[in-house]
């Protein structure tokens, strides 16, 4: 079962694929709880040059690139491998992060940032995308962490937050949408209210 995680800075994402993974765990599964950019020796690397503010501001195009090789590498050496032995695998962003940061937030053509992200991870989708929905100005509030995406504007994230929200309308089955406001053991317990129906 694999089941990811979505949503703005500081929308709780970790907190959520935390509980998750300790409720799972319980339980009695198996559960490898791994995130994007960075999971891996070469996706961490990766990280820190595509979010140090040393690095300034790159190409859009080399940019989607360098988070469709963090994503390959993590598919290829964590994900694949954890599914094949039946382990829940819960990522903290995945696919649709690069559609909504790299698609709608910069000028890249979705359908092209989707064309690499499936050769990427060779079409590998979630059970399950959790979708932690908060407006920009609320999560900035949360975010600690200073990096150099902080600095985009309210628009960029909007279209971020938006996009989405948009995938997940499209395709309810595969999707769940959650105000990233509620009291955090309310949005667990509707978590796992779906993930219950996954295992
Ligand atoms: O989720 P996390 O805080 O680790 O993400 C770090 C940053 O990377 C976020 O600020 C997000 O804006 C950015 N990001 C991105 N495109 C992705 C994944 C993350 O711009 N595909």
């Amino acid at each position: 079962v694999f089941v990811c995680f979505e949503g703005g800075e500081g929308a709780g994402k970790s907190t959520q694929s935390g509980l998750l993974s300790d409720w799972l765990r319980a339980r009695g599964r198996e559960v490898v709880l791994t995130r994007e950019p960075g999971a891996t020796a070469i996706g961490k690397e990766l990280r820190r040059l595509v979010l140090s503010p040393e690095t300034g501001v790159l190409d859009d195009k080399t940019e989607a690139l360098l988070y469709a090789a963090d994503r390959a590498e993590h598919v290829a050496t964590v994900v694949r491998p954890a599914l094949r032995r039946g382990a829940v695998v819960i990522t903290d962003r995945y696919v649709d992060s690069s559609l909504a940061y790299q698609g709608a937030g910069r000028s890249l053509d979705v359908a092209d940032v989707d064309r690499i992200s499936r050769w990427a991870t060779g079409d590998l989708r979630p059970h399950l995308t959790v979708v932690l929905d908060l407006a920009p100005s609320e999560g900035f509030g949360r975010f600690e962490e200073r990096d150099r995406i902080e600095g985009e504007s309210v628009e960029f994230h909007t279209r971020v937050r938006e996009a989405f929200v948009r995938m997940a309308r499209a395709d309810p089955a595969h999707y769940l949408v959650l105000d990233a406001r509620a009291p955090i053991d309310d949005i667990h317990a509707a978590i796992v209210a779906r993930v219950q129906d996954l295992l």
